[in-house]
């Protein structure tokens, strides 16, 4: 089957490449994000692979089904970014990798709260410059301390182990709690009370309108004050103007994003020979206490090869009518 893939990178095509040795597909690489701009490529391809940041709302949609595209291949978990109701009513099935590696991104998590706790990027630098004083870079244990984890769905766990194993109290939130977590050491609670006694929250969840600024003005005020936030998930979660207040008073002691809710007009392009417009996501980055990465929390080798490996799958079980194990419908 010929598949217009988009957002596509050196390291996802080398990852696809190796999947497609196997299953045989005609896969025609974009490096663009897939727009409204950007869909008339995707011109009688009957399957389209897509990203995180990609466009699928009604008028991609419809300019994809009316271009022949019978297959949305999304190579990621999140499908926020796709009008589901808009697909189902143009007969356009959509399919993503639900799981890939969550300890990828688990992990990255820890990384961002150690570094950010143990000033990595700013220790590292001074040892380069020759500047071996220790000043301002005092961290914390985390063993004995409370972390709260709100969502405890398959990379939410596996955080929790990693928490537990470094000697905290787990605090876990989610509206379906799982036994899981709770075996790996999570005691669940309301939100309140995890923003209230949590030195640590990290985000889990995924973005619905329901989670759209979970953290905004009024869960600022329940986070216990000097905690350190962590956003690996999708950065709508967070209001990022709020953050920015609390950061600012101090009541926010530490905040560690790999996702940022404007993130598409930055993340995933080389742009440090442009000036950025984009003044709330300048201000954040003059925060000493603030530690950015750009949505990199899934790669890993390991994680690019199960992305390609699963949507290939899909494209191959949906050319040969056979039932798609990862649709998803609203
Ligand atoms: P999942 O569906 O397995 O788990 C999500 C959990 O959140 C579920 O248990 C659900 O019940 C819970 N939840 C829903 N609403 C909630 C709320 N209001 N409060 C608390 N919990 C709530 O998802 P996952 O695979 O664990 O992914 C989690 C998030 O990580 C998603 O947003 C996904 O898009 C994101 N993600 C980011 C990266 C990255 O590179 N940064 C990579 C993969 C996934």
């Amino acid at each position: 089957m010929r598949v217009a893939v988009f957002s596509t990178r050196q390291y996802d095509r080398v990852h696809l490449d190796r999947a497609n040795a196997q299953a045989g597909h005609a896969l025609i690489y974009f490096e663009h994000h897939l727009d409204a701009a950007t869909s008339q490529l995707a011109g009688g391809f009957e399957a389209v692979s897509a990203f995180v940041n990609d466009r699928l709302d009604a008028a991609v949609l419809r300019q994809l089904a009316e271009g022949g595209t019978r297959l949305v291949a999304l190579r990621c978990a999140g499908f926020n970014q796709v009008d589901l109701a808009v697909a189902a009513e143009l007969g356009v099935r959509v399919v993503r990798v639900p799981a890939y590696s969550p300890y990828a991104v688990a992990e990255h998590t820890i990384a961002l709260i150690l570094a950010l706790n143990r000033h990595i990027p700013r220790a590292a630098a001074r040892v380069r410059d020759g500047n071996f004083a220790l000043d301002g870079l005092v961290g914390f244990d985390l063993y004995g301390k409370t972390a709260g984890v709100v969502g405890t769905g398959t990379i939410g766990t596996v955080v929790v182990r990693l928490l537990h194993g470094f000697g905290c109290r787990v605090l876990a939130c989610d509206p379906f709690p799982s036994a899981a977590a709770t075996a790996l050491g999570a005691t669940y609670t309301s939100i309140e009370t995890l923003l209230a006694e949590s030195d640590i929250v990290t985000l889990h969840c995924p973005l619905t309108p329901d989670t759209h600024h979970l953290m905004n003005d009024d869960a600022f005020r329940l986070l216990r004050k000097g905690a350190m936030l962590i956003n690996t998930s999708r950065g709508g979660l967070i209001d990022t103007r709020a953050a920015i207040k609390v950061l600012k008073s101090g009541h926010l002691g530490t905040l560690g994003i790999d996702v940022y809710e404007e993130e598409a007009a930055l993340f995933f392009e080389d742009l440090s020979g442009t000036v950025i417009q984009d003044y709330v996501f300048t201000r954040l980055l003059t925060f000493p206490n603030v530690l950015v990465t750009a949505h990199q929390a899934f790669l890993t080798t390991e994680a690019l090869d199960a992305i390609a490996e699963t949507t290939l799958a899909s494209v191959s079980a949906f050319a040969a009518g056979e039932p798609l194990v990862n649709e998803v419908r609203l």
